[in-house]
C-alpha cells in the first residue's frame, strides 16, 4: 500500500526525520490559509498523489503571496496530473500540500528496500538526490552508498554516520543527518514498511537537514497489525478494478488488453498471460481466484472481470488438485445464470472429476467454447474476440493534454 507525501512526512516526523513546516488542504481557501499559518514569505504548493515526478509535471509549485497560493491549489484541484510513473491515465488531485519554502544547498538520495537477495533491509544514499534512482544509478553509479542492516541488531549509529560522511555532509550536519538516517529506519522497521524514500533529502543554507519529499510503501500483509498505518489507504489513488478485487480479497492487477482471465493459481495464471499473448491476444488482467474455488468466488470473479469495459471475452482456466472440476462448473453456471455474460467464453477444466465438471457445463446450455489444452483455450479465446462484434463500451481515452498542466 502506499501513502502520500504528507502522510509519510508526518509519520517520520514521529520518528526524529526534520520535515518542514506543512498544511493539508481540501481547497483553495483552505491551502491559502495553511500559507498563512505556516508564515514565511515562500511556499510550495504540491500536488498529493501517489507517485514521484510530480515536479516535472508541474505539480509542485512555487509561490510568493498567498494569492499565488490561492491560484496554484485552483489550478491543481481536480486536475489529472500525469507524471513519468502514473501511465497515461494519470491521478487526480483531491488533495494538496502547502509547506514552507526552504532555501535549498544540496540535494541528496535516502532510500530504505527491502533487499530481496540480502534478505535484509538495504540503505541506499546517493550525493545526487533530486533524480530517480535509477538516473542516478545510470548517471552517478560512484555517488551511490549502500548499507545492509543486520536484523538482529538493527541499524547502527555508526553505520549512519559512515553514510553521513559518504554523503560529504559537513560535520556539524552529521547528527541531524545520524538522526534522520535512523529515524527512517526505525519509521522502515516499526511500521512494516517496504520502502521508504526521501528524494530530496536537502542540506539548507542555513545548514538544516530537511526531508523535502517523503515515500513510503507498506506490506500489505501487516496492515492487520498496523491500524493507524492502514487507515491512510486512498482508494481514490488506486486502480478501481484493483480496490473492488482487493476488498472480496480476490487477487488481481488489471492489464490493457481485451481477454479478461479467471484462473486458480498465480503461476496458472502466469501461464494463461503468456499462452494468450503467444496466440497473438492481450489480457484484460490477471486473476488468481485461490486454490478453493467456491460458486460464490467464481461469481464473484466473473462479476470483477465483467467490470471492466475493455473485456470482449472471457477465458476460465481451472486446474483442479484440491479442489473439483465439478464444483468449479457448478460455480459457473451459478454466476452465469444469475448474471449473464454478453461476451464469448472459453472454459478449459483439467484435473478432479474433469468429466463431470464438462457434462456440467455440457447439460447447462450456456454458449460455452470449451478447450481442453490451456493452448487451445488462450486460441479460441484469441478467436472469439476477433469473430465477435464490438457490443461493449470502449473506455474512453484518458484525459491529458487538453487540461492546461500548470508548468
Ligand atoms: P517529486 O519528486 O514528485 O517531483 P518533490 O517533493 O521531490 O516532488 O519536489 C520536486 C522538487 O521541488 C524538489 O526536488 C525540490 O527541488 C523542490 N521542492 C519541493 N518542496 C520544496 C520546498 N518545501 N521548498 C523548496 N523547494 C521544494
Ligand atoms: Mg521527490
Amino acid at each position: 500500500m502506499d501513502i502520500h507525501e504528507y502522510q509519510a512526512k508526518e509519520l517520520l516526523a514521529g520518528f526524529g526525520v526534520e520535515v518542514p513546516r506543512g498544511g493539508l488542504a481540501y481547497s483553495p481557501e483552505q491551502a491559502a490559509y495553511r500559507a498563512r499559518e505556516i508564515g514565511g514569505s515562500t511556499w510550495v504548493v504540491k500536488a498529493q498523489i501517489h507517485s514521484g515526478g510530480r515536479g516535472k509535471a508541474g505539480g509542485v509549485i512555487v509561490c510568493h503571496s498567498e494569492n499565488e497560493v490561492y491560484d496554484a491549489a485552483d489550478k491543481l484541484f481536480g486536475h489529472r496530473l500525469v507524471t513519468e510513473q502514473t501511465g497515461a491515465a494519470g491521478k487526480v488531485v483531491y488533495r494538496v500540500y502547502v509547506e514552507g519554502g526552504v532555501s535549498i544547498a544540496r540535494e541528496l538520495y535516502l532510500g530504505l528496500v527491502l533487499d530481496r537477495k540480502e534478505e535484509r533491509v538495504m540503505v541506499v544514499a546517493s550525493s545526487a538526490g533530486g533524480m530517480e534512482i535509477e538516473e542516478i544509478s545510470a548517471n552517478e553509479p560512484d555517488s551511490l552508498v549502500r548499507c545492509v542492516v543486520e536484523p538482529a541488531v538493527g541499524m547502527q549509529a555508526f553505520q549512519a554516520r559512515q553514510i553521513a560522511f559518504q554523503l560529504g555532509i559537513d560535520p556539524q550536519l552529521v547528527n541531524p543527518a545520524v538522526e534522520t538516517i535512523l529515524g527512517s529506519y526505525r519509521a522502515f522497521e516499526q511500521l512494516d514498511a517496504t520502502m521508504v524514500e526521501i528524494n530530496p533529502l536537502v542540506v539548507t543554507t542555513e545548514g538544516g537537514i530537511f526531508a523535502l519529499d517523503a515515500k513510503m510503501t507498506f506490506d500489505d500483509n501487516a496492515l492487520f497489525r498496523r491500524p493507524d498505518v492502514a487507515e491512510l489507504r486512498d482508494k481514490s489513488q488506486e486502480d478501481p478494478r484493483e480496490t473492488r478485487a482487493a476488498d472480496r480479497g480476490l487477487s488481481y492487477v488489471g492489464l490493457e488488453g481485451n481477454i479478461g482471465c479467471i484462473v486458480n493459481g498465480a503461476g496458472l495464471a502466469m501461464a494463461t498471460m503468456d499462452m494468450i499473448t503467444q496466440a497473438d491476444g492481450q489480457p484484460a488482467n490477471f486473476l488468481d481466484i485461490g486454490g478453493g474455488a467456491t460458486p460464490e468466488r467464481v461469481a464473484k470473479a466473473f462479476r470483477l472481470v465483467m467490470s471492466d469495459e475493455n473485456v470482449d471475452a472471457v477465458l476460465v482456466n481451472i486446474f483442479a488438485g484440491i479442489n473439483r472440476c465439478d464444483w468449479v462448473a457448478e460455480g459457473v453456471v451459478q454466476a452465469l445464470e444469475r448474471d449473464p455474460i454478453d461476451v464469448p467464453l472459453v472454459v478449459r477444466l483439467a484435473g478432479t472429476h474433469v468429466e463431470e465438471g464438462r457434462r456440467i457445463l455440457a447439460e447447462s446450455g450456456l454458449p460455452i467454447i470449451h478447450a481442453k489444452t490451456l493452448a487451445e483455450a488462450a486460441d479460441r479465446a484469441v478467436k472469439a474476440v476477433s469473430n465477435a462484434p464490438k457490443v461493449r463500451k470502449r473506455n474512453a481515452p484518458a484525459k491529458v493534454a487538453d487540461e492546461g498542466v500548470p508548468s
